[in-house]
């Protein structure tokens, strides 16, 4: 079976090296464009995740028979339909349902229009009609705080959660002035505040079944203790104590089923990883976002438990026949360190020799993800991003998996490695806890 896997980052490593741990067929695996950890597990193509024409042209001739999407931006611009149009086989959603992502306004009416639980809303369709709702009583006083949300794909610097109303009015400005795209800015969404802890619940869907995922968590904030600015994420751990049964259940019933359900009677059944953010709050589950692909680093710490043939998973997908798929987990935590360059998130470094990294991994609970590296022309391994590597293991305990992360990490080292050493604490986890 022929495989091509889409992006380049610590999450499609993570996939092809599940794809090749758990095969229970022959596979052939392909990365566009892939890093250089990547290229010890796949062959590499140089193309670009947005280059749709290119990947239908290299699928074509290459008689890939199944391609697997990482990032976002493809599945918006429609590489799904495109594809399937030319009867190539691709797991991921369709334009249409992309848009849980791809527009924050539309996933916010979306849930109003199937009562799923999520923060109070306003959809502004100017920097002043959004200014005039935060300057009004709408959403608490003037020192309440307040969220404010760029409405398309910006990367993670859509979203301000503002203190006050002259920090949430300065967003505004910021967010129009800039700071994202214009196109993701044609709406603004201005949210109310939540608390409580955050969970991530991702999903494998194939339009008529469902199959979840453990329940992760990830660390966005750059610093330790939840400090500094926002990034793709510093690390992330799956734990059965972050989501009981009875929440998980609440979920399934309040917020996936009405999602899928939904999505079916508005004429786009999502296939493919549906990835739901929920605050935990003092008053059930709310959704703060819809993800229609797997999350970067979540995905690191959720393959490392994949007990299943993930190519299995992507062609019942694929044929719709999900429900006849039992996906097993390991039981035991899992946690992903990201090792990240000097500058991240702002202005990465990049080149800096990296010393350390074993060809395999001496202890088999541990798996060293490659977000972004290239090798140098005497073999050397070089750091080529922001986010450079994703450490990551699972134990019998969430202590243990992180403590055979940080001892792995021990021995890697280049000039500039930064990295949370609070991963995994509660601390870190997110404001006040629900009760
Ligand atoms: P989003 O991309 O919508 O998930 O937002 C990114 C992050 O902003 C979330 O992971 C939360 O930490 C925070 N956030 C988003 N919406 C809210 C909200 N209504 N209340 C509090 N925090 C929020």
């Amino acid at each position: 079976m022929r495989i091509l896997v889409i992006g380049s980052g610590g999450r499609e490593h993570a996939l092809i090296w599940a794809l090749r741990r758990n095969a229970t067929q022959p596979l052939e695996l392909f990365c566009a464009r892939g890093n250089a950890g990547i290229a010890e597990l796949a062959e590499c193509v140089p193309i670009s995740v947005n280059d749709i024409r290119a990947l239908i042209s290299f699928s074509e001739q290459t008689r890939i028979d199944l391609s697997i999407v990482g990032p976002e931006a493809p599945l918006a611009a429609g590489i799904v339909d495109e594809f399937e149009k030319r009867g190539l086989r691709i797991v991921g959603p369709g334009r249409d349902a992309a848009q849980l992502e791809s527009s924050k306004a539309f996933a916010k009416d979306f849930m109003l229009r199937h009562s799923i639980p999520t923060a109070r809303y306003r959809i502004a369709s100017s920097a002043g009609e959004a200014i005039k709702i935060l300057q009004s009583n709408e959403f608490g006083g003037q020192s309440a705080p307040v969220v404010v949300k760029a409405d398309g794909l910006a990367a993670g610097k859509g979203v301000i959660v503002a203190n006050s109303r002259p920090e949430a009015i300065k967003a505004v400005e910021d967010l129009v002035g800039g700071a994202v795209s214009a196109e993701a800015t044609r709406h603004i969404v201005i949210e109310e505040a939540l608390t409580g802890r955050e969970v991530s619940l991702l999903l494998f869907s194939d339009g008529k079944d469902f199959r979840l995922m453990p329940a992760s968590r990830d660390h966005k904030r750059v610093g330790e203790n939840d400090t500094g600015p926002n990034t793709g994420g510093m690390g992330s751990i799956t734990d059965s104590g972050i989501l009981d049964d009875a929440m998980r259940d609440r979920i399934v019933r309040e917020v996936i089923e009405p999602t899928l359900q939904g999505a079916g009677a508005e004429g786009f059944p999502f296939r493919g990883v549906l990835f739901v953010g929920l605050m935990l709050t003092p008053d059930g589950p709310r959704v703060l976002e819809y993800n229609v692909r797997f999350g970067d680093p979540e995905t690191q710490a959720i393959m490392v438990r994949l007990q299943s043939d993930l190519a299995g998973i992507f062609q019942a997908i694929s044929e719709t026949r999900l429900g006849e798929f039992e996906i097993d987990w390991s039981d035991e935590p899992s946690a992903c360190v990201v090792l990240a360059a000097r500058g991240y998130p702002a202005k990465p470094e990049i080149g800096s020799v990296i010393e350390g990294l074993a060809p395999a991994e001496p202890d088999e609970n541990v798996a060293v993800f490659h977000a972004a590296t290239s090798r140098g022309l005497n073999g050397d391994w070089l750091t080529a991003g922001g986010r450079v590597l994703g450490v990551t293991a699972k134990g019998e305990t969430l202590d243990l998996a992180l403590s055979r992360c940080y001892g792995a990490i021990a021995n890697i080292h280049w000039d500039g490695m930064r990295y949370r050493r609070d991963i995994g604490s509660l601390s870190a986890a997110g404001s006040a806890p629900a009760t």
